[in-house]
């Protein structure tokens, strides 16, 4: 019996639906964790009056380990994204998004296999110097680059590389631009890849990176870059191979992690049965993954591939006329 709890936040919409796919998953394939089950986002909005109570932080904090749902963050001030607030408060520095093409999906391209490995607490996303003078007519906003923010974000990527065997780090900057900000992260990189002799370092600027990933996006192998550039070009590289539903993401710092869906709560779907769990089961892979457990993680890539490749009860996105529990029947049955 594993001694692991994961920390699992269901979500909003769409999130319970496909959080019970990926947990049903993750039991079938035989991973015996514990789960403590807390709330966030609307559901805890409506249950405590607040967004992101103190139990889910206390839970999250605990167990370092969390499995989460898309959560609603209510339109109008005075919420602050919790997802925001949940990398700033555990220092969750490093998003990690890959991006795999799976044979049977609508996608425009084959043979993707990029990680896109996005500084997360830092740059335009910083939240310092928000505001609005001039009674309206002037706006500001301050992006912050550290060299110890860049430093340990690149090195989190090449390190990455090594351990997945990859051959490449791609860079991507604007600091032709950016004197400042960009110009200390790619200072930092440029240093921290003379530590990596094995793995070729490229750089790119980002406006280029954006062109090149639609012309030859199999150039790509790890992208490193700052946290609103990581954002775009994450969305980008998930369009490459059919879309959010097939995106996970890892929020993980020094000793806390948070893996979801890069899709959001899906409002429109939500109660319909519609909901492709691919992106959060693929979350749960990159989890176990991370604790170690890659036996696990490839019985369920390869019944997940299966399930894709054969059409075999695929939901609508994927081309099919399933819904999100026969998806997961089909999954379970190859477990
Ligand atoms: P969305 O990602 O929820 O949906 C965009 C489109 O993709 C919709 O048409 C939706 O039906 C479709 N879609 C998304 N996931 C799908 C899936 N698994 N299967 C099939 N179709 C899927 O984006 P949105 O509508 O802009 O945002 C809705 C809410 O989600 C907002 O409140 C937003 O703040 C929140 N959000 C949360 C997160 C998060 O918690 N990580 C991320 C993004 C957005």
């Amino acid at each position: 019996m594993s001694s692991q709890t994961i920390t699992v936040i269901k979500g909003d919409g769409i999130g319970p639906s496909i959080v019970e796919a990926a947990i049903a998953v993750l039991d079938k394939a035989g991973c015996q964790f514990n789960y403590e089950y807390v709330d966030a986002g609307l559901t805890a909005l409506e249950k405590t009056g607040d967004l992101l109570p103190a139990a889910t932080l206390d839970a999250i904090a605990r167990n370092k380990i969390t499995l989460k749902g898309p959560l609603t963050t209510p339109v109008g001030e005075g919420f602050t994204s919790i997802n925001v607030t949940l990398r700033k408060k555990f220092n969750l520095y490093s998003n990690v998004r890959p991006v795999i093409s799976f044979k049977g999906t609508k996608a425009r391209y084959e043979n993707i296999d990029i990680i896109t490995v996005r500084e997360n607490t830092e740059g335009m996303y910083s939240g310092a110097g928000q505001v609005v003078k001039n009674e309206g007519e002037l706006a500001e906003a301050m992006s912050i680059v550290t060299r110890e923010g860049s430093e340990r974000i690149v090195e989190f990527a090449f390190e990455l590389a090594r351990r997945e065997n990859r051959k490449k780090v791609t860079i991507v900057h604007k600091a032709n631009i950016l004197k400042s900000t960009s110009g200390l992260f790619l200072k930092t990189a440029r240093e921290v890849a003379t530590r990596y002799p094995d793995i070729q370092a490229v750089e790119m600027i980002v406006d280029n990176a954006c062109m090149q990933l639609v012309m030859n996006p199999q150039q790509f192998d790890v992208i490193v870059t700052t946290n609103l550039f990581g954002d775009i070009l994450s969305d980008l590289c998930a369009g490459l191979v059919g879309g959010l539903g097939m995106a996970p993401g890892a929020n993980i710092g020094h000793d806390c992690a948070v893996f979801e869906a890069v899709h959001g709560s899906a409002p429109d779907i939500a109660g319909k049965n519609l909901a492709n769990p691919s992106s959060v089961i693929l979350a749960s892979i990159q989890m176990l993954e991370y604790l170690g457990m890659a036996d696990k993680a490839q019985k369920i890539r390869a019944a997940l591939t299966d399930v894709i490749a054969s059409g075999d009860r695929t939901t609508r996105d994927l081309g099919g006329v399933h819904g999100t529990t026969d998806f997961t029947a089909a999954m379970l049955e190859r477990l």
